[in-house]
C-alpha cells in the first residue's frame, strides 16, 4: 500500500477530489499527516468518517516498528533500530550536539547496500531494497518527536535541526524517495528545514550527482572519497570501478558550478591503504580546485574485515598535509561508541553477521 507520507500536496488533492471532497479537505489531510503528524486515521477528527475510511483502505500512514533504541551514557546520541513491514531492519541514529545547538538524524534510505564497501558493516549484509520516502520521512518524525520530549535540560527539547542521509544504503540510487523526502523535510508545512541543513551523502554516483545539480542544489553534498587514487579506491569500493574517479569529478564539476554550498567529501582513514603522505598529496591535488571541507574518519574496526584506523601520529601527520596546504580537514570525534551507533552494527548483531568491535556514530556529521 502506498505511504501518505510520500505522498505530495497535488496527490493529496487529487485523491481528495476523487472522493468528491471539498478542495480544503486536502490541506486538512497535509495538516494531520505532516503539522499534526496523526498516528491514526481515527485522530484526523474533523475529516468525515468516509474519507477517513477511505484513506485507511489506500495507503499507510506509520510502518516501522521500533525493534530497540540504545541510548549513550551521555544521553547525546540515541540509535533505532526498526523492522519494516516485509521485516526489513533500518537503523537511524540521533546526535544532540549541544554546544552547536544541533540535533542530527542520520536517516537511512535502504534496506541493507548493493554497494557492499570493504569496511561498511551494511554492506556486508548485502542488499535487499530502496525504502520508499514514507519510510524516510517516518524515521525522520520519530526522532524528531522524541527531540521534543521534554528531558531535564531544556536545552534537549528541540525538534531535529539537521538530516543527513548517512544511515544505511546509497541515496543517489534511491533518488526519487530521497529527493521527496527532502523535500517534504524542507517544506513550510513539512519540517521546514533550510537546504542547508540536510545533507545528502554519496558513495560518488555521477549521474546521481547531476541530477541533485539539475535540481539547483537544493541539499548539501557529501561524497565518501575514501581514496585519493584509483587504485587504493578500488580496493576498498568495488564501486570505484563503475564510476572512476574521472567520471565522478567531472560530475562534482557540474555540481559546484549549481550550488554555493561547499562539498563535504568524507575520508576514512585505513592504514597502509589510503593514509600515508603521498596520498595527503595526492587529495590536496585532487580537492585544491573545490570549495570543500574534507573530514578525516579514523577507520572503525569491523571484526573480519583486514583493515584498522593508522596510529594518532599518522592521523595527525595527514591532517596537518591537508591543512598546510590551506584546506579545512577536522577529525572527527567517535559518537555513541557503546550503542553501535556506526553504519549497519545494530541491524548486522541481529542478522548474527560480524560487527564493529569499537562502534562509533557514521563518520561525518557537520
Ligand atoms: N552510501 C552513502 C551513505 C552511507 S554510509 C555513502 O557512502 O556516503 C555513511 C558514511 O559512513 C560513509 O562515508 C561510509 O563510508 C562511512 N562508513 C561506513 N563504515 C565505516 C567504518 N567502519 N568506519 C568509518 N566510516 C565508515
Amino acid at each position: 500500500m502506498r505511504h501518505w507520507l510520500a505522498r505530495g500536496s497535488d496527490e493529496l488533492a487529487a485523491f481528495t477530489k476523487e472522493h468528491g471532497q471539498p478542495t480544503f479537505r486536502a490541506k486538512q489531510l497535509r495538516d494531520w499527516l505532516h503539522a499534526k503528524r496523526a498516528a491514526s486515521f481515527d485522530a484526523m477528527s474533523n475529516l468525515p468518517a468516509t474519507f477517513r475510511t477511505a484513506l485507511a483502505n489506500e495507503g499507510s500512514l506509520r510502518t516501522l516498528r521500533e525493534l530497540e533504541r540504545r541510548d549513550a551514557a551521555d544521553g547525546l546520541t540515541s540509535k533505532w533500530l526498526w523492522e519494516a513491514e516485509d521485516g526489513g531492519l533500518i537503523e537511524s541514529v540521533l546526535i544532540i550536539e549541544k554546544r552547536l545547538s544541533r540535533r542530527t538524524v542520520c536517516v537511512s534510505s535502504m534496506i541493507g547496500c548493493p554497494l557492499a564497501c570493504a569496511f561498511c558493516a551494511t554492506g556486508g549484509g548485502g542488499f535487499r531494497r530502496n525504502l520508499n520516502a514514507g519510510e524516510i520521512i517516518e524515521q525522520v518524525y520519530a526522532l524528531d518527536t522524541y527531540a521534543r520530549t521534554p528531558g531535564d535540560d531544556p536545552r534537549d527539547s528541540a525538534g531535529v535541526s539537521h538530516v543527513v542521509f548517512m544511515g544505511m544504503g546509497e541515496p543517489l540510487l534511491n533518488l526519487d524517495a530521497v529527493l521527496s523526502a527532502a523535500g517534504t523535510f524542507r517544506d513550510a508545512d513539512g519540517m521546514g528545514l533550510s537546504g542547508r541543513r540536510i545533507t545528502i551523502s554519496t558513495a560518488g554516483v555521477p549521474d546521481g550527482i547531476r541530477a541533485l545539480a539539475a535540481e539547483g542544489g537544493n541539499c548539501r553534498l557529501a561524497v565518501s572519497l575514501h581514496a585519493s587514487n584509483q587504485a587504493a579506491r578500488e580496493r576498498i569500493m568495488p564501486c570505484a570501478k563503475t564510476w572512476p574517479l574521472p567520471a565522478l569529478f567531472a560530475a562534482l564539476e557540474v555540481f559546484a558550478a549549481s550550488s554555493s554550498r561547499d562539498i563535504t567529501f568524507e575520508y576514512c582513514l585505513i592504514d597502509g591503504v589510503n593514509a600515508g603522505r603521498a596520498d595527503a598529496r595526492e587529495l590536496v591535488r585532487l580537492l585544491k580546485p573545490f570549495r570543500c571541507k574534507i573530514n578525516l574518519i579514523p577507520l572503525n574496526p569491523v571484526p573480519g574485515v583486514p583493515f584498522a584506523a593508522p596510529s594518532a601520529p599518522d592521523i595527525r601527520a595527514f591532517q596537518e598535509t591537508l591543512e598546510a596546504a590551506g584546506l579545512s580537514a577536522p577529525v572527527r570525534m567517535e559518537k555513541g561508541a557503546e550503542i553501535g551507533a556506526a553504519c549497519g552494527q545494530l541491524g548486522a548483531q541481529r542478522r548474527g553477521t560480524p560487527t564493529p568491535a569499537q562502534p562509533s556514530a557514521p563518520g561525518s556529521i557537520s
